[in-house]
């Protein structure tokens, strides 16, 4: 633990929470000498705090000890490079606009990764009117099946929920050019791009990594 790095971060945090050096002392239990002690580097908070510091100040553990915030950049609002986590206990899916740290059922979660196309997990695309009629090439069995559909363009986000025996397909209105995705509950997430509205979804490039695979 770097004391000062630490103590910056703590000394940061309070002063967004507007909270004085004795509020956070009384807080946590403690002496607001140790809290000024923290703050000027001069001593780091003992392990045994680092729990009920983390809930005071909304921060995570592995932040406070690293004494660093990590703000996203800007611009990372933009929902067409949007991520998809989800939790494999209880199938709960959540998204994020930037790097975020998500956590399920006791679990942290890492961003899902898209998945090169193959003949099991593919997509057609129809265009009906104003809307996409995307098909699934996928079985919808109980162990098996594709659970959630999504489309995005860079300023809203459409997920549909799908459920085992239902036909994979899903119906979304047209946006302007996006992405869309296909979760297989067991091979995990399959991502097209469209260049410009009306033009076809192609498969978008993918980078393997080591969290690609869904821990199952
Ligand atoms: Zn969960
Ligand atoms: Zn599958």
């Amino acid at each position: 633990m770097d004391c000062r790095k630490v103590g910056g971060l703590i000394y940061t945090v309070r002063k967004e929470k507007k909270m004085t050096q004795s509020e956070l002392a009384h807080l946590l239990n403690i002496s607001d000498k140790t809290i000024s002690k923290w703050e000027r580097g001069l001593g780091c908070p003992d392990v045994s705090l680092l729990g009920e510091l983390s809930n005071v100040l909304g921060v995570n553990i592995e932040q406070i000890l690293l004494g660093n915030l990590d703000p996203n950049e800007q611009d990372k609002g933009n929902m067409v490079n949007v991520k998809f986590y989800v939790c494999q206990t209880c199938d709960n899916v959540m998204t994020s606009t930037g790097a975020a740290g998500l956590s399920c059922c006791g679990r942290t979660l890492e961003p899902l990764l898209p998945k090169p196309d193959n003949a099991d997990h593919h997509i057609t695309v129809l265009e009906l009117e104003d809307d996409y009629f995307v098909t699934m090439a996928h079985e919808m069995s109980k162990d098996h099946y594709i659970s959630f559909a999504a489309y995005c363009s860079y300023d809203r986000m459409m997920i549909i929920k799908l459920y085992p025996e239902q036909p994979a397909e899903v119906r979304f209105p047209k946006l302007s050019a996006g992405k869309l995705y296909a979760y297989c509950n067991q091979h995990g997430l399959w991502e097209y791009e469209q260049k410009e509205l009306g033009s076809t979804f192609t498969p978008s490039e993918f980078v393997f990594s080591s969290y690609n695979t869904p821990h199952k």
